[in-house]
């Protein structure tokens, strides 16, 4: 019977390259035992759904080691994007600019001022260390951050509108992906959704019938991550805001991304510049800090002093301010955008957007330089597109060059895999009998590590 020669915990616990493990990493024994009982219990499921028939004592020890060993270390690691997609959410989105780095370590390491006003010797706010410079920026009257824009949406309407009614377009009640829907975080905040217009088509007078004592709110959602062509309308801004001062109702638009940089003047999508809409007059206007303005995990709040002021007197604003971390990255990305020219070199978002495909294809070429000769005739460079990712400018392709690897010699799924446990991981996409590697998004100085990392794993299959 396989069960019988699953060795016991003690046996494995006095193991003399077990107990190395325990004295070099000075790890309690108590914490490698736990880890021993969970990695045999896997082995006896394993033997169970029959996907284990038979162990060797020499694999089992080595599997173990690995188990633990992996358990030693952060489960979190640096990744390489390959992928091509610049936002891309799985893999941690914005990228952030070295200054921040810096400013990061400076600050984690150490007490900070956090909530301590240097100038009185009292308790300060959190809340004050960005929000000038967010207003200096937008041109927005006050302005608030809290954890992401999720949670924006989410303040916003359980602060103004819970137990009230809020009117959307049919066409804006969207899904933004992880399972987050405008009307079930609607629902949860107390707010009554107030559906009006079709799914193609929403005029003004659609919102102005559904106008009642119990409005709090009129909403639009920027359709981030889906594009709706031909026979649509939908209500602009301007028309939106005039309705609300009309009826003295807030308007606020959830911009998604929305960005502080206009890609527009270098014809790059269509993404409204939030500047232009605070010009609107809207009353509320939230958006993301690590879609494409390029920063860390953030949601940023902007618009009248008033609905301000009533967010911060939310109980709730107390779950949902960002730690100090997230307010050291941001300020010190917001102030990269006090100097345009230098803003587009170091801000990694803007930067890989912008590149040309020459410039591009130029890294795709160091790329394939640095492969040993004998595995140059794998891999090709290729025009592609790469995407801005994070649901923001679906319909958006930006002309790139890929390292297109491909040979009879082995299968692409094998190729992806053994990049993906590559240390550190190299993540790449599959299309047809070829694996890609987008040289948009592989950061300059990972260039030799990905080739190097092609040079290793050819070598295991090729002797
Ligand atoms: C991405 C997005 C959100 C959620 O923003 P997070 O910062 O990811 O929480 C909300 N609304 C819209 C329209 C979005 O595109």
């Amino acid at each position: 019977m396989i069960f019988r020669s699953i060795p016991s915990v003690a046996s494995q616990l006095n193991h003399p390259i077990i107990k190395n493990i325990v004295e070099n990493h000075a790890v309690s024994s108590d914490y490698i035992t736990i880890l021993i009982k969970k990695y045999l219990e896997e082995v006896r499921s394993e033997i169970v759904s029959g996907q284990l028939t038979s162990i060797s004592e020499d694999q089992l020890l080595n599997d173990l080691v690995d188990f633990i060993r992996k358990r030693l270390k952060p489960n979190m690691v640096p990744v390489i994007n390959a992928t091509g997609v610049v936002l891309h959410t799985n893999l941690g989105r914005s990228v952030l600019p070295n200054a921040v780095n810096q400013h990061l370590t400076k600050i984690a390491g150490r007490y900070s001022n956090l909530e301590y006003n240097l100038e009185t010797g009292k308790r300060g706010s959190r809340h004050d260390i960005v929000e000038q410079l967010i207003t200096t920026l937008t041109g927005a009257e006050a302005a608030l951050v809290v954890n992401n824009n999720a949670s924006a949406v989410f303040l916003i309407l359980k602060a103004i509108a819970s137990e009230k009614e809020v009117i959307v377009s049919r066409g804006e009640i969207v899904e933004i992906g992880g399972s987050f829907r405008i009307s079930d975080i609607m629902k949860e905040s107390g707010a009554i959704l107030n559906e009006v217009g079709t799914t193609n088509r929403t005029y003004t007078h659609d919102y102005e019938r559904a106008i009642n004592e119990n409005t709090a709110m009129l909403l639009k959602v920027h359709k981030s991550n889906f594009v709706m062509n031909g026979y649509t309308h939908s209500v602009l801004t301007e028309d939106l805001v005039m309705l609300g001062q009309k009826h003295h109702i807030p308007v606020y638009e959830d911009l998604g991304s929305g960005v502080l940089y206009d890609l527009k003047k270098h014809k790059i999508g269509n993404e409204p510049f939030i500047k232009e809409i605070v010009n609107k007059k809207v009353d509320l206007i939230s958006f993301s800090g690590d879609k494409l303005l390029g920063g860390p995990q953030a949601g940023i709040i902007i618009g009248r002093r008033d609905l301000i002021n009533t967010l911060k007197k939310n109980p709730l604003i107390r779950a949902l301010r960002p730690d100090k971390l997230t307010l050291a990255a941001l300020e010190s990305t917001l102030l990269l955008y006090l100097d345009e020219k230098k803003l587009v070199e170091e801000l990694p978002t803007l930067r890989d957007i912008l590149l040309t495909p020459q410039e591009i294809k130029k890294k795709a070429e160091e790329l394939c330089d640095l492969l040993l000769d004998d595995y140059k005739p794998y891999a090709k460079i290729i025009p592609d597109y790469s995407e801005i990712g994070g649901g923001s400018m679906p319909d958006v392709k930006l002309p790139s060059f890929v390292v297109a690897v491909h040979s009879d010699r082995f299968d692409v799924q094998w190729l992806e895999r053994e990049l993906r446990k590559h240390d550190p991981p190299i993540i790449a996409r599959i299309h047809k009998n070829a694996l890609l590697l987008d040289a948009r998004t592989i950061q300059a100085d990972e260039i030799v590590i990905v080739a190097q990392g092609l040079n290793e794993i050819f070598g295991t299959r090729m002797i």
